[in-house]
């Protein structure tokens, strides 16, 4: 099948890659002239592992095209995706102006059928919105007759999973009001649910709002495990092991019950506001989510306080971050955790040094130029360091040479945001050792 893919982003470049390799005959679509110029070059503009070999082979085999003209693809595709960013806007409500201005390009360029999917993460009634935007143009343009149809299939992929996500998703849910598309959508994604996993069809509406459901119920096992370890560390509790008593049980499970520095990254924390926003704009009081939130912003200063609360005051300590993308395996920095982490130490007269496996580029864009030091070894940054502090979860920072960064730092003290190490064996090795929610941390 032939299909075009507007926004060459995470989930546009992921998406558009995994149906070239699927077979299908893709063109990205982006209004960044670099990204593309970048990406005809063989250039990925994002880490994301695996990505790299699979654009290279698809394009190679003529199936994976990059380019800026929207037409060029559309005049042949029987879809067009729409994954376009939806940042919010100052009001925290989801921030339409991509997603609709994409919208009128196909309205203005369209010559023939074609099914418009809607894949970036929009609130419930953003479909008709779409459909309203492609037929004022067409009516611009006197054509009015020419048909189309808008479907809504958010996306589920996880940032450094993201190509298996999509290979292999969990499901895939898809909002249509017409079975001619429900038929379409189901053709196209049935190499996708060899596994039996469902291709679930439901109305527009709730599949639009399945998709902000689904990130806000993560978020908020996070919130309610970071506000649980805050009660741990108050009755002598360790959160790790009610993270443990919980998770085996089968209606719980495992995932997203980790303590820690909250959420960050492109989407919880747009898309639990996003909900926010809608529910009150109906009128609604959305007590958990705005708990949910205000748990999460909390986590961090908790974090801060308890860095400044060991020393009494931060100015001149030096201190050594492990970590800075907003979780493992990926470089974005989007509300990323170390953002505001870094920001407030420097505030306190901190002097830091970073390290991140990949996402040192991206950050710099985002810290403050002053007061911190990037290095591009994990233990440079350690030498006559006050203390080390553990921001993101890297493999590489699971099972680090403990008397080796001894030996560098001024101190042995550690601060870990992640509960990655066990207190008993860092005390072994004569560390001071604050965690979060855990017994013998505090
Ligand atoms: P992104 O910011 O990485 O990429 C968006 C791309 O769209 C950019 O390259 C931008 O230049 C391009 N763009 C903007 N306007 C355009 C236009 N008119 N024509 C062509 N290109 C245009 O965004 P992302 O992280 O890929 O997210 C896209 C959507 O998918 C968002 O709604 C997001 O919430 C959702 N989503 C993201 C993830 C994730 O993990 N990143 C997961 C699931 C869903």
């Amino acid at each position: 099948m032939k299909l075009t893919v507007v926004g060459t982003g995470y989930v546009g470049l992921v998406t558009g890659v995994c149906f070239a390799e699927m077979g299908n005959e893709v063109w990205c679509v982006d209004v960044d002239k670099e990204k593309i110029q970048g990406l005809n070059q063989g250039k990925i503009p994002i880490y994301e592992p695996g990505l790299e070999d699979m654009v290279k082979r698809n394009m190679e085999a003529g199936r994976l095209h990059f380019t800026t003209r929207l037409e060029e693809g559309l005049s042949l595709s029987l879809f067009l995706f729409i994954a376009v960013g939806t940042p919010p806007g100052e009001d925290g409500s989801a921030d339409l102006n991509y997603v609709l201005s994409v919208a009128r390009e196909v309205g203005r360029k369209m010559e023939k059928y074609v099914v418009i999917v809607d894949k970036s993460t929009v609130p419930v009634g953003t479909a008709d919105k779409v459909r309203e935007a492609v037929a004022e143009e067409l009516k611009a343009r006197g054509r009015s007759g020419l048909e189309f149809d808008v479907v809504s299939n958010p996306e589920f992929l996880k940032e450094g999973a993201a190509i298996d996500d999509v290979m292999k998703p969990d499901r895939i849910i898809v909002g249509t009001d017409n079975v001619r598309t429900a038929e379409l959508m189901k053709e196209l994604y049935s190499p996708f649910v060899r596994n039996g996993h469902p291709i679930l069809l439901m109305d527009i509406h709730s599949a639009e709002l399945a998709k902000y459901a689904a990130n806000a119920m993560l978020a908020t096992r996070i919130s309610f495990m970071n506000e649980l370890a805050a009660l741990c560390e108050k009755v002598g509790a360790d959160i790790e092991q009610v993270r443990m008593g919980i998770g085996s049980d089968r209606r719980i499970g495992n995932s997203f019950l980790y303590a820690g520095l909250g959420y960050g990254g492109s989407c919880f924390p747009k898309d639990v506001k996003a909900l926010i926003h809608s529910s009150r704009e109906e009128g609604l009081k959305p007590t958990i989510l705005e708990a949910v939130e205000e748990v999460n912003k909390r986590q961090r200063q908790i974090f801060v306080e308890r860095i400044k609360g060991y020393f009494g005051s931060l100015r001149g300590k030096k201190l050594a971050l492990w970590g800075l993308s907003f979780k493992p395996q990926t470089d974005d920095m989007r509300e990323a955790p170390s953002v505001t982490i870094a920001e407030r130490l420097l505030q306190e007269g901190a002097l830091l040094t970073a390290y991140d496996p990949v996402a040192v580029e991206v950050a710099r864009l985002l810290l403050p130029s002053e007061g911190i030091t990037f290095t591009k070894d994990a233990y440079e940054g350690l030498k006559d360091a006050d203390a080390l502090l553990l921001i993101t979860e890297w493999h590489q920072f699971r099972n680090p040479d403990f008397e080796r960064i001894k030996s560098l730092m001024k101190a042995p003290v550690i601060f870990d945001g992640r509960n990655q190490y066990d207190p008993k064996v860092l005390r072994s090795y004569g560390y001071a050792y604050f965690c979060l929610g855990r017994r013998q941390c505090i």
